[in-house]
């Protein structure tokens, strides 16, 4: 379409390109979609889904090896409806929206990204161990100490996400890893707890996702 890339913005978990001619791409990766700034655009294997060239040759590809991902062509002043990122959600606010939901178990809770934005399967995991609250119940039911700690460990958590993140796309034309967070529960059913509290990691399903908890910490 001919146009220049005037800014690029993050929105929770979609990344907004401002474009000239008033439009913004944006792109939600999903689970296993990823962007390359790569130096020849002709050369492109079969998980690129869509890309954009530039004037000199190069260009950014978007790779998407299971086809989750999306691209939108927005308007200028586009935003996703999503909610605030947690480091820019205030303690009281937070316990507002705990409060607006009393029966929703926690870990759904947090990967509504209306209500939160950027946290999904591995990291609202994460951060239940972390604040050892157990994914089933609703937070309305916990103490507001372990509802601090779970403030508190979503912000760290994403953030420490993102710098890892960052530093996967810090040398363009080459290709970056991704975030590459250290998971404490994520992935490891059957595996003993971190915390050497005896028990092992659980799996169940929610929302047609898995969960990972250790039963004996997050309660
Ligand atoms: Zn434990």
């Amino acid at each position: 379409m001919g146009a220049r890339i005037t800014g690029v913005r993050r929105a929770g978990k979609h990344i907004l390109i401002d474009l000239t001619a008033d439009k913004v791409l944006e792109i939600h990766l999903r689970m296993t979609g990823n962007l390359f700034v790569v130096p020849d655009v002709r050369f492109l294997n079969t998980t690129v889904r869509a890309w954009f060239g530039f004037e000199n040759g190069s260009g950014i590809v978007f790779e998407d090896p299971r086809a989750l991902g999306k691209i939108h062509l927005r308007d200028a002043g586009y935003l996703p409806d999503v909610g605030p990122e947690p480091d820019a959600l205030p303690f009281e606010r937070f316990l507002d929206m705990v409060r607006a939901a009393p029966r929703t178990p926690a870990k759904l809770f947090l990967m509504d990204q209306g209500r939160i934005a950027g946290l999904g399967n591995i990291y609202a995991a994460e951060a239940l161990f972390a604040a050892k609250l157990s994914p089933v119940k609703p937070l309305a039911a916990a103490k507001t100490a372990k509802l601090q700690a779970l403030h508190a460990a979503m912000a760290e958590i994403l953030q420490t996400a993102k710098a890892s993140a960052y530093l996967g796309y810090t040398d363009p034309g080459h290709f970056g890893e991704g975030e590459n967070y250290p998971v404490a529960v994520y992935d490891r059913e059957g595996e003993a707890c971190v915390r050497e509290c005896g028990r092992k990691i659980k799996r169940i399903r929610q929302g047609g996702r898995s969960t990972y908890y250790c039963p004996g910490c997050q309660r």
